[in-house]
């Protein structure tokens, strides 16, 4: 839980007054397009409730000042200086990356002093990460006063991930921290960042993130494996569909007739990349039709596909998802994120939500011996400043 009082008091104790600005950034589950990011595909994810917020005030100098109620230390930094990557303190170098980005895009930023909290919980996969970087964009927004749309905005907090914090991520976290609406997942183009606010109705229906306790081990190495094996697909498939530059161009009516002539592993990971792009599509036109019970067919099966064809479960991942599918009132479950380990997300009717956490977390720790964490949420609004 934020804590805002306590922020507030803080802030006056190590910087007087009140806070000028408040402003917050949240994190994201993705609910069906998984692995489609690098292949120039389509994701669906939606912000959740729970989110990284910073009380900040504008400062005289060039100084940044930060303090996080979660980690003992204060990050501090000159914007007149260099900005280099401190490697004894990870937490500040999200903010230091963010300054980092801004200035070489050219943005010429006011210092600020500012304490925050964050109550996304930390390197489970739902991005605690992407909700500071944002949060952090947003507070030199505020106190330097520059407009910025929400798409450059994303890239540069992207950027500040890749190349300053060094951890290679999509664009989707902050992609969908920034400019999420309440109530609505968003369709994102990997390809264009076109993106399109899609309604989610939750008067009857909630989302349920559960995370396995399961650490992803091996992500690193199955995960260049995967884009290696994709980019040998587009370059056999290619040689009969000229023009094409990844899988995301090709339907998969084409993929069916050629599938043939690819090795087995290789068609495989196709398979899955070409199916998960539509079923992301079909998934769209579902939930704007008001077709939860469809749309939930469709996290199956996009489950399905990630065990199955990328292999990319895992026994934990399954034992949860098995289990969502087996409880009453569950529309739809699968895994989320890079996969072997991490977070399944489900849509549940909301009168079912009570049973599903009750009885979900007792078999799964009977017969894993792993104490999961469940969040329940409906989709939240993108990040905000609020002046105050
Ligand atoms: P996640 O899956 O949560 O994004 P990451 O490893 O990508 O996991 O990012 C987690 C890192 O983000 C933390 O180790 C910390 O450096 C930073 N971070 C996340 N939340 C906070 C917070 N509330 N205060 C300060 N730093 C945070
Ligand atoms: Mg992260």
């Amino acid at each position: 839980m934020i804590d805002r009082a306590e922020i507030a008091s803080q802030y006056q104790q190590l910087f007087g007054g009140e806070p000028r600005f408040w402003v917050r950034a949240p994190g994201r589950v993705n609910l069906i397009g998984e692995h489609t990011d690098y292949n120039d595909g389509f994701v669906l994810p939606a912000a959740i409730e729970r989110e990284m917020v910073l009380a900040v005030g504008p400062r005289d100098d060039r100084m940044t000042l930060l303090r996080s109620l979660d980690y003992p230390h204060a990050v501090e930094f000159d914007l007149a200086e260099e900005i280099e990557r401190a490697p004894e303190d990870p937490w500040g170098n999200y903010a230091r990356g963010v300054a980092w980005a801004l200035k070489e895009a050219g943005y010429a930023l006011n210092g600020f002093h500012g304490v925050g909290q964050g109550d996304v919980p930390i390197g489970s996969g739902l991005s605690s990460s992407a909700a500071i970087e944002v949060a952090v964009a947003l507070a030199y927004q505020a106190v330097t006063g520059f407009e910025m749309d929400g798409v450059t905005a994303a890239k540069l907090c992207q950027r500040a991930e890749n190349a300053f914090v060094g951890v290679n991520s999509g664009i989707m976290d902050q992609f969908i921290s920034r400019n999420a609406e309440a109530g609505h997942a968003l369709l994102i183009d990997c390809r264009s960042l076109d993106y399109r606010p899609i309604p989610l109705d939750t008067s009857d229906a909630k989302i349920v993130i559960a995370d396995t306790a399961k650490r992803r081990g091996l992500v690193d190495s199955e995960y260049n494996a995967r884009r290696a094996e994709c980019e040998t697909a587009v370059r056999i498939l290619g040689e009969h569909l000229p023009g094409i530059t990844a899988l995301r161009d090709v339907s998969v009516e084409q993929f069916n007739g050629l599938a043939e002539r690819l090795p087995e592993i290789t068609r495989k990971r196709a398979r899955h990349v070409i199916t998960e792009n539509d079923r992301v599509l079909r998934a769209v036109d579902l939930l704007a039709s008001g077709d939860l019970q469809g749309f939930g067919e469709l996290m199956n099966e996009s489950h399905r596909s990630l065990r199955d064809d990328y292999e990319v479960s895992g026994k934990e991942l399954d034992a949860m998802v098995e289990l969502a599918w087996k409880q009453p009132g569950v529309l739809g479950s699968r895994m989320t994120g890079a996969g072997f380990g991490g977070c399944t997300v489900s849509l549940l009717r909301s009168d079912s939500v009570e049973d599903f956490c009750r009885e979900v977390p007792k078999q799964y720790q009977a017969q894993t011996g792993l104490e999961p964490s469940l969040y329940v949420t409906e989709a939240a609004p993108g990040a905000e400043i609020s002046s105050q």
